[in-house]
This record gives structure tokens, sequence and C-alpha cells, in this order.
């Protein structure tokens, strides 16, 4: 224990001009020569007497400027875009759900394909937003070496976190078979084809073997962020949560809407951030964006496309809230051709309309609802912390 000490005070005793193993004093050679290929972690050796961060060191991938250092902001949008999801904090259970255990135990609360959307729902989400929140930790983080987008990757990766939360207070709160639906993208086709699509754009970024810094590596990593933020979670997400949302809107399992339209207001916030990465990386890497990748990633959209409307198929298959499966298949089609104007592709499905126009309302964070103003803002109550004992 001594020992222990004693080196820690060594550690610490910069007048002695020892300095410990763990600094690199030997290595003069600039962290931001682009000459190395490959981005820092963040976690290097301490480089004494290195230059002070310039705002023009700093890059979204292959990175070789010190990670930790917040400041100066380069990309300002992403600072702005944690301050917003900060600002829209919400807890799964500060949500009241008596109405919703009171409809689906009355037997004649909901129809059959009713309980199927909202088991589906829950069976889809309830492990694909762990599905993303892995992917954010150990795949994505370790290649944008950048401190204000991991800054963040980091509240993301939270709100991931309150998002499985919120259906598994749904799921607690109904009674539902905790199994059965944490199991549904194993075992259910609809829910499985999605999961099973979108694993192998994570595998090869959470490989600790793969580094950036190649041209193929770099557009692997492009790839592989399109397929989760464009793809996973803008196109995948919208029928299940158009069909709760439209429930919500006819006076049924209104605090299951309510869970899901705060998620959806997330989720649109990190749709935007992982655009704008994928965007900053084409604009500081334009060599990445061929032609052979802008096409593989079209075709990956129209297979997203074709997924989710079989989704649609599968768990509508007869009309129901005023919806049926063919107005999903105009909706994923209107959405697809925003995600394409989006990363700068032509429109895939040119002049398809919006079907359900409500849906841009429920995701528009300017519009406050009483929810943000009247919740309880004391999270630190008394019951949930007890600093005396
Ligand atoms: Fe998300």
């Amino acid at each position: 224990m001594m020992t222990l000490y004693a080196n820690k005070r060594n550690l610490l005793n910069w007048d002695d001009h020892v300095l410990p193993e763990s600094i690199d004093h030997t290595s003069k050679e600039p962290l931001s020569n682009p000459e190395n290929h490959g981005g820092l972690t963040g976690l290097e050796n301490l480089s004494l007497g290195a230059a002070r961060i310039q705002v023009d060191d700093k890059r979204i991938i292959n990175c070789r400027a010190d990670l930790n250092q917040l400041v100066p902001f380069k990309y300002t949008w992403a600072w702005q875009k944690y301050l917003a999801g900060c600002a829209n904090h919400w807890m799964p259970n500060e949500i009241n759900m008596a109405a919703d255990i009171a409809l689906w135990k009355d037997p004649h609360g909901l129809s059959e394909d009713e309980r199927i959307i909202v088991k589906r729902s829950l069976g889809f989400f309830s492990t694909a937003d762990s599905l993303v929140a892995n992917n954010l930790v150990l795949a994505v983080y370790r290649h944008i070496t950048n401190p204000e987008c991991r800054q963040y990757l980091l509240r993301q990766a939270f709100e991931e976190a309150l998002h499985t939360h919120a259906y598994q207070h749904v799921i607690e709160s109904l009674s539902l078979d905790e199994a059965e639906v944490f199991n549904m993208y194993r075992e259910v086709p609809a829910v499985a084809r999605k999961a099973a699509w979108v694993i192998p754009y994570t595998q090869s970024l959470a490989d600790p073997h793969f580094k950036t810094g190649t041209p193929e590596n770099d557009q692997r990593l492009l790839r592989d962020l399109i397929a989760f933020y464009v793809i996973f979670e803008a196109i995948f997400f919208y029928v299940g949560f158009t069909q709760i949302l439209a429930m919500g809107r006819r006076g049924k399992m209104t605090g299951t809407s309510e869970q899901f339209q705060y998620i959806l207001r997330d989720e649109s916030m990190h749709a935007n951030f992982g655009i704008d990465v994928i965007n900053q990386i084409k604009i500081e890497n334009p060599h990445l964006w061929t032609t052979d990748l802008q096409q593989e990633v079209i075709h990956m959209i129209q297979e997203g496309v074709d997924l989710e409307y079989q989704y649609a198929k599968d768990t509508m298959p007869r009309g129901i809230l005023g919806l049926n499966a063919e107005m999903f298949k105009d909706y994923l089609k209107y959405i697809a051709n925003r995600r394409c104007a989006q990363i700068g592709l032509p429109e895939q499905y040119p002049g398809t309309p919006n079907p359900f126009p409500w849906m841009s309302e429920m995701m528009d964070l300017k519009k406050e609802k009483n929810f943000f103003e009247t919740r309880v803002i004391e999270y630190q109550t008394g019951g949930t912390l007890r600093w005396d004992s």
C-alpha cells in the first residue's frame, strides 16, 4: 500500500524532473502528423510539451490531435445537438401508464390486431435500441476521433439506455411475457429480418484489429454509419413508431404512445446527428464517396424500404387504426427520398407523397408539450438518494 502511495506521489511531482513511464517524453513528433495512418483513441500516453490544439487540427476521423480537449470547437453542430438532447431530457417512469394497464387488462379493450402491433413493436424496439447502443459504444465511438462528436455519442448512448428502459417499463406495466417479447428478434421473422440485416454493419468496426486510415476501411466506416443511422434508426423504426402513435391519437395506449413520442424525438435527433457526421466525413474525405459506394448505399436503402414494408405487411395483415400496409409503402418511399437527399444521393422514389404528415409534427422538438413544463424535474428525490445513510 505504501509503495503504491509513493509511486502516486512520484507521478504527481513534476519538480523532480522524473517523468513517469506512462508519459511519452521522447517523441517530439506533432500529434497531428497527417503521415500517421488511423486516428487516436484518447487513451495514448501524454505528450509533454506538444503544441496546443488548434481548431484546424481537428478531424472527424483519423485525427492525430489530442482527443481529450473538448474545445476549441470545430463541429458546433455536434455540441448544439448535445445541448438539445440534454434540454429534452425525460425519464420513462415519469409517464403515467395507468390507462394503458386498464385498457390492456380489459378483454374488450383492444382488438387482437391492435395487441399484435403493441407486442411486435415492443419486440422489435426492446432489442433494437440495445443493438444501437452496443454498436455506438463498442464499434462507432472508437473511430470517431472528435471530442464534441463523442460528447454527443455519450449522450446518445444514454438515450438508447433510456429507450430500452422505456420498453421494459411498458412490458412490466402490462405484465407481458418478457421472454416472449425480448426473444422476438430471434424468433419472429418480421422482427428478426431487420436485426439480422444490420448486424454485419457493426461487426467489422467492433473487431479490435480494425483500424481506419486506409480508403477501404474508411469507406467501411462510412457505409456502416449509414447502415445504422440512415437505415436502421431512420427507416426501420418508422412503421412501429407510426403504428403506436396512431393508437395514441385514437386515445388508446396513451402512456405507451407518449413514451414512443419522446423516443421518436430523440431518434430524429440521432438521425440528424448521424447524417451530419456522414456528410462531414464526406467533406473531409471526398475520395471515399465513390460511385461504387453510392450505388451500394442506394441498394442498402432500397433493401431497407423493402424489409420495413415487409414488416408493415406482417404486423398489419388487415387495415387497422386508419392505417394499412399499402400506405406504408408510400411512407417508406417518402422517408427514403428524404434520407437520400440528406446524404447527397438522388431521390429513388421521386414524387412519392407523405401519407402521414401528422408524424412530422410528432417529432418536432420545438413543439414542446406539457410534459416538459409540468413534469417532475427534481430527479434526485428523497426516495432515490439517501445522503445521510
Ligand atoms: Fe437511437
